[in-house]
């Protein structure tokens, strides 16, 4: 068995719930009144105290007011969720629920009904947080599960605090603002050490190697536990002059503890957001002397490529840090190159991680970034990893293996899952990441392949079983497959579909009937989902002996279609 380890010395795994550890134990480490979180359009302000204060005052409005009004009554360890881009809210309803001792579900804004459904009933939310665009949608989720128009109002909370729009959808719901300014818990649930230990704190969903979307079981200490390992390891920052950039987006992983956590514990504040448009995100580095964003390799070439780069002051920029996807080196030379040619001497740097395990492993130290491009650097600390032969023998010094990772921030499992858990985790904690690396003799490691199915659009999941699922529904579709091709121009994978037609159809025939499929898609799942790598009619899918769809076989072939296309 070669595990192997960062010989860093051992942190303490921290005993404490979320709300505690951020707002009692380093709460003191940073003046009351320095900015936490700060609107990109508006520049409405959350301060430090007023973070603590607002979750403390929604915890007591969740628990006691809201079910006055109607709604929902909400006892410990229930799940809310939250369905909303990225807004000046999102602190205030991700941290008064976790005071109010409520595990939190976060959701894709840009899901159908269809796919919240699934969420919905997965997770076993009882209440959902909605931005005000997004209550048809979540309406038509309830119409899908059979809750009447009464019993959708008791589960909705319009998530609107701080807009500078207050309309609400009609309807009558109770908005965020009626729950606050009402009370406040006078301390937070009580957590022992176990039960930060064990108990889920946040449930996003991936789906891991294989299968549909699964709710994966996040637990407070796993997030302490990340924030505590991450600090020992990126840059030290003067938090009276850093500032954050918040982009992507909170309801993944990456967003929730890279934006909502980390940099609370560092004393950043970050800008958020909504949703990455170029010149905002220039404007917003000038407006608000930003300093360090972090981002998926996308918006690498937005920036390489966009007129904005060039027109606002973006000299403050010094740290890029991407993660969710592969970066490549010449993306990082061409973004550094244009950067530099405005004044911006930026680092740029990757991590890499999954959200089972909360969600980075591996960090390029920044003053490797250069000399080891492209790799997706060392293991954290207090973290052990393998390589692994699909024997299950580790790989030879310098070949590739699966990355197998243990340690305190891997998930404690997938929800009401225990066959898709046991597959993932081993008994002995070796979480099965599904990615194949290689790690050289300095301890680099380098992503080289994906054992698992998964397909990734500009760092969002695409699982290739759920679309398969979706395709099957069509009336003239009796076979169908999805990989993920390579798109270079858009620094992303693209999924591609291949499906069989029922009467088997031809040339001209096939060609329409493709279109027709994409549109149909396009009315079913989310825009990242799109088959925009193509969908070809193929006379069958082909498999393995046993049924499986030789994934490999079909991605050889669209490199050979792509080189013709
Ligand atoms: P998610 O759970 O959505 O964060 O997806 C995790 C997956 O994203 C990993 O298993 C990898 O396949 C991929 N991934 C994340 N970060 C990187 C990276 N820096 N380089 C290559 N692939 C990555």
């Amino acid at each position: 068995n070669r595990t192997l380890t960062n010989a860093t010395k051992k942190l303490p795994r921290s005993a404490e719930s979320v709300f505690t550890y951020f707002f009692s134990t380093i709460q003191s480490r940073y003046p009351e009144s320095h900015p936490a979180y700060i609107d990109a359009e508006t520049g409405l302000t959350i301060t430090r105290g007023q973070a603590r204060d607002l979750a403390l005052q929604l915890g007591y409005g969740i628990r006691e007011v809201f079910p006055k009004r109607g709604g929902e009554r909400l006892k410990r360890g229930d799940t809310v969720m939250i369905y909303s881009p990225n807004s000046i809210t999102w602190p205030v309803i991700l941290f008064g629920s976790v005071a109010a001792g409520l595990k939190v579900t976060l959701a894709n804004s840009a899901y159908t009904a269809r796919e919240l459904e699934h969420q919905w009933k997965d997770s076993g939310a009882k209440v959902v947080y909605v931005h005000p665009s997004l209550v048809p949608t979540v309406l038509e989720t309830f119409k899908l599960i059979g809750f009447s128009p009464a019993e959708a109002k008791r589960r909705i909370i319009i998530a609107n605090w701080g807009f500078a729009d207050k309309s609400v959808p009609q309807g009558g719901y109770t908005t965020v603002d009626d729950l606050l300014g009402k009370g406040r818990l006078s301390v937070e649930e009580k957590f022992s050490g176990e039960q930060a230990k064990n108990e889920t704190c946040y449930l996003c969903y991936s789906s891991g190697t294989t299968g549909k979307p699964k709710g994966v079981e996040t637990t407070h200490s796993n997030i302490t536990s990340l924030v505590n390992i991450c600090d020992t390891l990126y840059p030290p920052t003067d938090y009276r002059k850093d500032v954050m950039l918040g982009v992507l987006p909170f309801y993944h992983i990456y967003g929730a503890v890279k934006l909502l956590h980390f940099p609370y514990l560092r004393g950043t504040p970050v800008v958020i957001m909504s949703k990455f448009d170029p010149t905002v995100f220039c404007r917003s580095i000038e407006r608000y002397k930003v300093t360090s964003a972090l981002i998926v390799p996308p918006i690498c070439l937005a920036l390489v490529h966009h007129p904005a780069t060039t027109k606002f002051n973006i000299k403050t920029l010094r740290f890029l840090f991407s993660g969710a996807a592969p970066l490549s080196g010449s993306l990082v030379d061409a973004v550094r190159q244009k950067l530099a040619s405005v004044g911006a001497n930026v680092y740029v740097t990757q991590g890499y991680g999954l959200t089972e395990t909360s969600p980075t492993t591996h960090l390029l130290p920044l003053e490797h970034s250069l000399r080891k491009v492209g790799s997706i650097g060392q293991l954290l600390p207090n973290l052990e990893a393998r390589l692994v032969n699909e024997d299950d023998t580790d790989a030879k010094e310098g070949k590739p293996g699966e990355l197998w990772v243990r340690g305190p921030t891997i998930m404690k499992g997938y929800l009401n899952n225990r066959a898709a858990t046991e597959n993932a985790i081993t008994p002995d904690g070796w979480f099965k990441t599904g990615d194949i690396a290689v790690r050289d003799k300095e301890g680099f490691y380098n992503i080289v392949d994906r054992r698992k199915e998964l397909i990734k659009y500009k760092g969002f999941q695409v699982p290739p079983a759920e679309l398969e699922g979706v395709l099957l529904q069509h009336p003239d579709i009796v076979d169908a497959a999805v990989i993920g091709i390579e798109s270079e121009k858009d620094a992303t994978e693209l999924p591609r579909a291949y499906i069989v037609h029922a009467k088997g159809v031809k040339g001209k025939e096939a060609q329409e009937f493709t279109q027709q499929v994409k549109k149909w898609m396009e009315q079913r799942v989310a825009k990242h989902k799109f088959l925009r790598g193509g969908v070809i009619v193929v006379d069958a899918i082909p498999k393995s002996a046993a049924g499986k769809i030789l994934r490999r076989e079909l991605r050889e072939r669209a490199k050979m279609e792509i080189l013709t296309e």
